[in-house]
Formats: structure tokens, sequence, C-alpha cells
């Protein structure tokens, strides 16, 4: 261990030529086949990765890759199927060796007043959005400790950070999954295993849409809720995702970074 005491020049580690690029990286990226999740997947292959996506319907998903040429590739699964996850997390590294991010990305919402929610509803959302995402962290992650090599990311909310109305199910499992990020972080940092989450603010995809949709003024409050006045775009999410998988975030672990046009500024 280097003490800073000494006087010695602290030791830089060897770096990369470019220290943002995933280049000769594996990445899962779970419901990669639209919206965040296929910005993460394009701009993860751009910065040179090889990208398995997951999603539940097989046409999306091949739409999906045939844009994204060679370096990218499909496997339907149904996250929320927990007996299907240690074999395609083995499926995936035999066919295309160890992996070495995760994003957990796939996610369902369901905006009704909290009243009217069903104790099914309740269980599906906290079944998809959360216990599916621990099933395949740890199998993940399971390999990634022994390798002592890789990087996991949540894709959270800001509903894990503020009241927002007529989201009770979607905001508790997102603020559990910030929560877990912790502990990971914690636990997996002596692996040289990384864990952080990204909070997207209000970022255009089909889930904003017809959450937007439902309801005419909110469009207007969301834009008064950010300072800089403007939806993202899938890629802002994207571009955050290459950083923090990237060897440029190798002293990043336990974090939600929020790319929300300034929603967490608070007002
Ligand atoms: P989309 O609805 O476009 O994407 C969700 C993806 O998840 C789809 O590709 C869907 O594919 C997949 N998915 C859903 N359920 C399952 C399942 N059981 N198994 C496998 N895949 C599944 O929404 P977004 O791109 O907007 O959302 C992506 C993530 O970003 C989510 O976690 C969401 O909570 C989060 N987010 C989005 C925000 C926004 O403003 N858009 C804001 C904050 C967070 P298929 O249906 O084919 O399975």
């Amino acid at each position: 261990h280097q003490s800073y005491s000494n006087g010695a020049a602290v030791a830089e580690h060897p770096q990369p030529a470019n220290v943002f690029s995933l280049e000769g990286k594996l990445a899962l990226v779970t419901g990669g086949g639209t919206g965040i999740g296929l910005e993460i997947a394009r701009c993860m292959t751009a910065a040179g990765a090889t990208v398995v996506i997951t999603g539940r319907r097989e046409e999306v998903l091949r739409d999906a890759v045939e844009g994204m040429g060679e370096s990218a590739q499909y496997i339907v699964n149904d996250i929320t199927d927990l007996a299907s996850i240690d074999g395609l997390v083995a499926q995936i590294e035999a066919t295309y060796g160890p992996l070495d991010i995760l994003v957990n990305n796939a996610g369902i919402n369901l905006k009704k007043p909290a009243l009217e929610v069903t104790d099914e509803e309740f269980s599906r959302i906290l079944h998809t959005n959360l216990h599916s995402v621990f099933a395949l962290t740890r199998a993940c992650a399971a390999r990634m400790v022994a390798r002592r090599k890789g990087t996991i990311l949540m894709i959270s909310s800001m509903a894990a950070y503020y009241g927002i109305d007529r989201v009770v199910a979607y905001a508790a499992s997102k603020s559990a999954v910030e929560g877990m990020v912790k502990v990971l972080a914690s636990e997996f940092s002596c692996h040289n295993v990384r864990v952080n989450a990204i909070a997207p603010g209000f970022i255009e995809t089909e889930m904003s849409r017809k959450a937007m949709n439902s309801d005419p003024d909110r469009r207007d409050r969301a834009m008064r809720r950010t300072p800089m006045g403007a939806f993202g775009k899938p890629s802002d999410i994207g571009h955050a995702a290459v950083f923090l998988a990237s060897e440029g975030a190798r002293y990043i672990t336990g974090v939600s970074l929020p790319v929300d046009g300034g929603n967490s500024i608070g007002f």
C-alpha cells in the first residue's frame, strides 16, 4: 500500500490508450431491444464492446441487432423466469466468452393511484424490477468475483429519489435497487467488481410516452421540473453507461449517477 506521507510520487496504474474504450469487452444488456437499453447497446458496440441483448419479443430484438452489425447478438429471455437465469448466463459465456459488463436495464412501470394497486400488480412490478435484477446480478457477479473482473450497472429512476405520484410499486422497486447497489458495491469491491446505478430523468422512450400521454399536464410539469428544459435522449443514458463501464470509471463504485437535465438539483 502506497502512503501519501512518505513524500514519494504516487505511481499511476497502467492505463489503456483510451480509458473510455470498451474494446474486447463482452456486455449483457437486458431489455436491449428498445428505448434506453437499445441505445446503451448501440453506444457500447460503438465503444468497441460485443453486446448481447435480451428481451421477450424476438422480432424486436432481431431488428435491433440488425442495425448494429456483427458485434451485437440477441437471446430471447424473460427475465422474470428466474429458473432460466443461470442457463442464460452459462449460454452467453459458452458462446461469447466471459462477461465483463452487466446492464440491468429491463423494467416495467405501472401508473396508478396507490390505493388502486392490487397485490398481483405490486408483485409483478417488484418481481421484474427487483427480484429478477437481483437473481441475474447474483448469477453474473458469482462469475465476475471468481475472475476478479467485471462491472454491473442498474438502471434506476428519479422515482427512487422523489415522491412522484402514482408510481408506488415502481418507486419501491427502484429505491430497493439503489439500496442493493450500495451493498453489492461494498461486498464486491475487494473482488475488483464495481456496481453502480444510473438514474435517468425524463427520457423520450415508449415507456415515458405512455406515461406522458396518460396525463395531458404531465409533460408541462415534467419540463417545469427540468432545469435544462428538454427531455433527454436514450443515447444520453448510453454514453453515461459507457463511461461507468469503462476503465475511466475504475475508482467509481456504489454510486447512483443522475442523468436528468438537472432534475436532481431540486427547486
Ligand atoms: P422500454 O419499455 O422501451 O424498455 C423496456 C425494455 O425491457 C423492453 O425492451 C422490454 O422488452 C424489456 N423487458 C420488460 N420486461 C421484460 C422481461 N420480463 N424480460 C425481459 N425483458 C423485459 O422502456 P425504457 O427504455 O424507457 O426503460 C428502460 C429502463 O429505464 C427501465 O428500467 C426503466 O425503468 C428505466 N427508466 C426509464 C425512464 C424514461 O424516462 N424512459 C426514466 C427512468 C428510468 P420486451 O417487452 O420485448 O420484453
